[in-house]
């Protein structure tokens, strides 16, 4: 491999150091040099005066095993600096998929990746297959994926046989590399499951030194519960737990972040390995069906149709939104705040509010989100804007938070380009260097850099990325600091972020001068 050399550039090492002047040679993958006026006699240069030379970012939160097969370049996140992605999970995993069962996976990941083929595969034939792609995958296994495998969309314990199941998969899907177990605890049938079994399956993550990640049981009002099950959960099992897309969400939730990062720092004082991570948006994104109360779907998508048809059902479904808000997300302002996102079949929807479209249809807009559900069987995603802009800010400004997307690698062209996808997939840490940085000036960019690189690896256990130092793996991207931004919009989503001039994975050059090289050089990453 060549050896090359980014010279005059301004280092932030991902550590929270303070930036400095240096060139940075890298030499067969890895860093070999950073220093003053580092030798490049037959090396490849990349001028970077005035520019900003950090490690890739790690974008820890992502669903992109929902596009990366079928987009492996992961256009979206390599032109945002992004050089690994953390992918499978909410709870939500591809595999392993047992014999039979491929229709029913595919029908429960629908609203998520419509456009994807699921067949029968054990979880080591699912990450040994993966198509070769520009950035480095991190792979977890999905507990909602493991218990529809084990027992359906069942609201009850699982049985001994049952959870030996679950436990068997989960081993397996940790011998094939996977860094660990994602939990999605607000939505069946993962929030069916209660204590014990999740505990059950802690120790297997414990035994094999590998990590939980949990969408947490309620983000809204019950959020504080729903910590201290996290909490609990890393002190009965000793295992690294990472809160995903940290929110305090709903209106009447608003201004507590405070108390949230409050009570984690508590626990970790307490010897808890427990982090968190936030994308910089106010608006979260599920499926529709999801906003309704978590018994409407118990049996599957066809019992929910058949419930959605009595009117008794959708009277209760008021009742209960109602009194507690929309179910995941807690009281919005108006339905105007709910905004189709992907609609497979209704596309002439995407970008219109519920607001919007019940006006449209002369409806009460409870009757219109109802009938959308019906109307396309439980498949459209939705982006809600139920976050106050402060409480985003808090989480920026405390240096532990991480960044992460929670967004899919896509494309404004072919399939991924469909729809209104959530801007965070395209701006996420454009947004924050761009936004939160430069303009509002709320942290120093060497911490926000340390948010997106070297506090990731550390949550993650990688240690030979996240940091620029010799013998480091060679993930490096290379910006304006003066114009990285996002471009991307609720209403016109589809748009790279702009500022990001080289991005090199593994050392080999995936973005060159702003343009993707067509390289592939991403690993499957995988516990120390
Ligand atoms: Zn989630």
């Amino acid at each position: 491999m060549e050896t090359l050399v980014i010279r005059g550039g301004t280092v932030i090492d991902g550590s929270g150091a303070p930036p400095r002047e240096a060139d940075v040679a890298l030499k067969d993958g890895r860093i070999a040099e950073i220093g003053r006026a580092v030798s490049a006699s037959g090396a490849r240069l990349i001028e970077a005066k005035g520019l900003v030379v950090a490690p890739g970012f790690i974008d820890i939160k992502t669903h992109s095993d929902w596009t990366l097969p079928l987009m492996p370049q992961a256009q979206s996140k390599i032109r945002q600096g992004v050089t690994t992605e953390v992918i499978g999970h909410c709870g939500y995993s591809c595999a392993p998929c047992l014999p039979g069962k491929a229709a029913a996976l595919k029908q429960y990941l629908s609203p998520s990746a419509p456009w994807l083929d699921f067949k029968d595969t054990s979880y080591a034939d699912y990450a040994a297959t993966y198509p070769a792609t520009s950035v480095n995958r991190a792979m977890l296994v999905g507990h909602n994926t493991l218990r529809l495998m084990a027992m359906g969309m069942e609201d009850r314990k699982p049985t001994p046989v049952e959870l030996a199941l679950m436990v068997r998969m989960l081993e397996e899907a940790l011998a094939a590399g996977a860094m660990g177990l994602s939990s999605g605890l607000f939505t069946a049938p993962g929030s069916y499951a209660h204590g014990e079994e999740m505990v059950e399956l802690g120790r297997v993550l414990k035994r094999h030194s590998a990590l939980y990640f949990t969408h947490l049981r309620d983000e809204a009002n019950h959020v504080f519960d729903a910590v201290e099950e996290a909490i609990e959960f890393g002190a009965q099992t000793g295992v690294h737990v990472q809160i995903v897309h940290a929110k305090v969400s709903g209106t009447d939730n608003w201004g507590k972040v405070g108390k949230f990062l409050a009570r984690l720092r508590e626990a970790r004082a307490k010897g808890v390995k427990i982090d968190c991570d936030e994308y910089p948006y106010t608006a979260a994104s599920n499926p529709l069906r999801n906003l309704m109360p978590s018994w409407l779907v118990e049996g599957g998508i066809d019992a929910m149709l058949a419930r959605l048809g009595q009117a008794e059902v959708r009277a209760r479904i008021k009742a209960e939104v109602g009194a507690n808000g929309l179910n995941n997300f807690g009281r919005v302002k108006s339905w105007d705040a709910v905004r189709i996102s992907i609609s497979p079949d209704l596309k002439q929807y995407a970008g219109k509010t519920i607001g919007q479209i019940a006006r449209e249809q002369g409806k009460d807009p409870f009757d219109a989100a109802l009938d959308y559900i019906v109307a396309d069987r439980g498949q459209t995603r939705v982006v809600v804007d139920s976050i106050a802009e402060d409480d985003v800010r808090d989480f920026i400004r405390a240096p532990e938070v991480m960044v992460g997307s929670d967004g899919n690698s896509v494309a404004p062209t072919g399939i991924t380009g469909q729809g209104k996808p959530h801007p965070r997939f395209y701006g996420t840490f454009a947004r924050v260097l761009g936004r939160y940085v430069r303009e509002e000036k709320l942290i120093p960019i060497e911490t926000a850099i340390a948010k997106m690189t070297g506090r990731s690896a550390a949550a993650l256990g990688l240690k030979d990325r996240g940091l620029l130092r010799p013998g480091m793996r060679a993930d490096v991207t290379v910006f304006d600091p003066a114009s990285i931004a996002e471009r991307a919009t609720y209403e016109d989503p589809h748009r790279f972020a702009v500022g990001i001039e080289a991005v090199l994975v593994n050392g080999v050059p995936v973005l060159d001068h702003g343009d993707h090289t067509g390289a592939t050089p991403g690993e499957m990453l995988r516990r120390a």
